[in-house]
């Protein structure tokens, strides 16, 4: 009798009692932040919970009224739910007028309440103040001619207008900010560029969205000048392998062609991924004034997105695209900064050795490789001409040169433009004084 006792105690009170401690709260987060909704509006919500939820509910709250936009219900496993272990986990779901006819443009409150998926079935929820916009956001652009050569730089203003809060440009798959035009309230202008590697044939267009979810975009008179890029062949040999391999790749074991290899493809994406993202740190301001400097009396070894197939003992093992302007002078040449600027780079990377680069403001940036020695620091101002360093063949080089290249917004372009007076005062010069 007093066994059954024992059972029963630990069948009824125990068991479940374990199972209730067992239960816990959920850890929610509408991420990324919602600040507005329009007509349908994708949300997402980041949800924890080591048993997952069986229900969540969206509402959005105006007027002092809940509408429901959202109600999602999950395979409910009360009493195996102490077998799993969920890791975190994302719900979407759409919330706008589309879902709640009765919204009008004004504040509104974003309420996320989730119900987990065990024994006790604690509700919890998340809050967003929210603002209601279904006034589309409109976008026009100049009216200025835009000549582009492919793997090039342009420069477009326009004016977005209604609720925006992301605009600039986009070509095919490339998407490029726009900034607010000096002295020019309302409008803005975005330096974009003609990645090489788009066909000739793309439409680009400026765009304005916001964070509910719509877009506007214009398209602007253009005419591109496709470019035949270069095919080149590297001849490689043992010396050079090991040469590039042991500096770059110290520690490395196995067959040494396969060093490379991997150095010449992953590294080079790697690096050329550290170099886009140095874009974020771009001054707000024109700091540039004039043509870019090249480095001047050098020999052109190889040019803008050149394809380059590397030949090793008579066979093609590898083909990658130069993206910038190798130019030999002698061994260490002081390397000057081809304009002024901030340093935002000065250490090593990879392919492209110890290697400098220098903000110009709005995106546009220069870099240098190869570097046998730097002159400046990372935070440095720089002056046209001032010197960034020597020249040296640290990295991807087999002799003494600078690898120069430009990058617009994080991609690289040919420079050649640059470094154009004419081409400077026409194509950008112009269309953001003469407004
Ligand atoms: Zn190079």
């Amino acid at each position: 009798m007093r066994l059954v006792a024992i059972v029963l105690i630990v069948v009824v009170i125990a068991v479940p009692g374990a199972l209730l401690l067992l239960s816990g709260g959920t850890t929610l987060k509408i991420d990324p932040p919602v600040m507005a909704i329009g007509v349908a509006t994708l949300v997402q919500v980041r949800i924890e919970n080591p048993h997952g939820i069986r229900r969540l509910t969206a509402s959005v709250e105006q007027d002092g009224q809940r509408r429901t936009v959202a109600d999602i219900h999950e395979p409910a496993h009360r009493w195996t739910f102490w077998r799993s272990h969920q890791g975190p986990q994302i719900r979407h779901f759409l919330a706008g007028k589309q879902q709640a006819p009765e919204l009008h443009d004004g504040k509104a409150k974003l309420i996320v309440e989730v119900v987990s998926n065990d024994l006790r079935g604690a509700t919890d929820s998340a809050e967003a103040d929210i603002q209601i916009v279904t006034e589309p956001p409109r976008v026009s652009a100049d009216g200025a001619q835009h000549y582009i050569n492919q793997g090039g730089s342009e420069l477009v203003v326009f004016t977005p207008s209604g609720y925006v809060t992301d605009s600039g440009v986009r070509v095919g798959k490339y998407e490029f900010r726009s900034f607010p035009l000096p002295s020019h309230p309302g409008e803005r202008f975005s330096l974009f560029a003609y990645p090489w590697d788009l066909s000739p044939d793309i439409t680009p267009v400026v765009f304005a969205r916001n964070t509910a979810g719509a877009e506007a975009t214009a398209r602007f008179w253009f005419k591109v000048f496709p470019k035949k890029f270069r095919q080149r062949d590297l001849t490689i040999d043992d010396a050079f392998l090991e040469k590039v391999v042991n500096q770059i790749d110290p520690g490395g074991t196995g067959d040494l062609l396969n060093r490379f290899l991997k150095i010449n493809g992953d590294m080079r994406r790697q690096n050329n991924k550290t170099l886009a993202d140095l874009r974020f740190k771009t001054a707000d301001h024109f700091l540039w004034s004039g043509p870019f400097l090249p480095l001047i009396n050098a020999a052109v070894e190889s040019e803008f997105a050149d394809k380059r197939s590397y030949i090793y003992k008579g066979k093609k093992v590898d083909e990658q695209v130069h993206l910038g302007f190798d130019l030999a002078r002698t061994q260490h040449v002081p390397v000057p900064a081809a304009n002024d600027g901030r340093v935002v780079w000065a250490d090593n990377l990879g392919i492209y050795g110890n290697c400098v680069v220098v903000d110009h403001g709005y995106g546009l940036q220069s870099i240098y490789g190869h570097l046998s020695e730097f002159a400046v620091k990372a935070g440095d101002m720089v002056k046209k001409g001032q010197s960034l360093g020597k020249s040296g063949s640290t990295g991807l080089a087999g002799g003494d040169h600078l690898h120069f290249s430009m990058q617009v917004d994080g991609v690289q372009v040919n420079p050649i433009e640059w470094w154009d007076e004419h081409w400077l005062k026409d194509r950008i010069l112009s269309k953001v004084s003469a407004q």
